[in-house]
């Protein structure tokens, strides 16, 4: 074998020696019994935006779909092909998980990338289609900070979560089991700098720090 992955074969040979012998009754249990996870995490395929890490969750604890901006489509059966809802769906109705995260975050590439003119071809032809969830987001940034590049970019990063959250609520299952109070969607924001998560409080309709800082 070449040398291309050497870290993560590296990496691979630890977690065998440690986490997973660390773990091994964990992992085996899951297999048995099943996954249960509490919770379905809808983030950004991201590198930097780790939905294991950030939440301090084991193996079993968090469903991830993850793609490019943590968008939500909204329901459309007759859409072809679509990762996020048959997720979305897998979650809420077979695991029948309490809570949906969808999480945001700062310098997000594809918040960026929605005020940038990008040329069609076809090499970026499903990413511009993709990025299509993100407009509404970017007219109300547009609306709020034009004049200011940095802030509208925060803005509608904080903003699109807010839009993905109510593109859930177009999933039948999502919307019978949040007015039968038996599951909860939550809007997050992870900056990448400082490490901290901030969530969107409905009442209020503004973002406030998940823990002290
Ligand atoms: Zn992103």
């Amino acid at each position: 074998m070449d040398n291309r992955l050497k870290e993560f074969e590296e990496g691979h040979k630890e977690f065998q020696k440690i986490k997973f012998k660390k773990s091994e009754e964990r992992f085996k249990k899951l297999v048995e019994d099943g996954q249960n996870p509490k919770a379905l995490f809808i983030g950004c395929s991201d590198s930097r935006v780790m939905p294991a890490m950030i939440t301090g969750s084991n193996a079993g604890d968090l469903f991830i779909v993850r793609n490019i901006g943590n968008f939500v489509a909204p329901y459309n059966p007759n859409a072809d092909f679509h990762a996020t809802a048959s997720a979305i769906e897998y979650a809420v109705s077979i695991l029948e998980v309490s809570d949906i995260i969808v999480c945001g975050h700062s310098d997000c590439g594809a918040i960026a990338a929605l005020f940038k003119d990008i040329t069609p071809s076809p090499e970026n032809i499903h990413t511009i289609k993709w990025l299509e969830l993100g407009k509404e987001a970017k007219r109300v940034g547009i609306i709020a900070y034009k004049d200011d590049k940095e802030k509208m970019l925060r803005y509608t990063e904080h903003i699109s979560v807010v839009y993905q959250l109510d593109n859930l609520l177009t999933y039948p299952a999502v919307k019978r089991r949040v007015e039968e109070g038996t599951l909860y969607l939550h809007g997050w924001y992870y900056d990448l700098e400082n490490g901290y998560i901030d969530y969107y409080d409905d009442e209020n309709c503004e973002f406030k720090a998940l823990t002290q800082k």
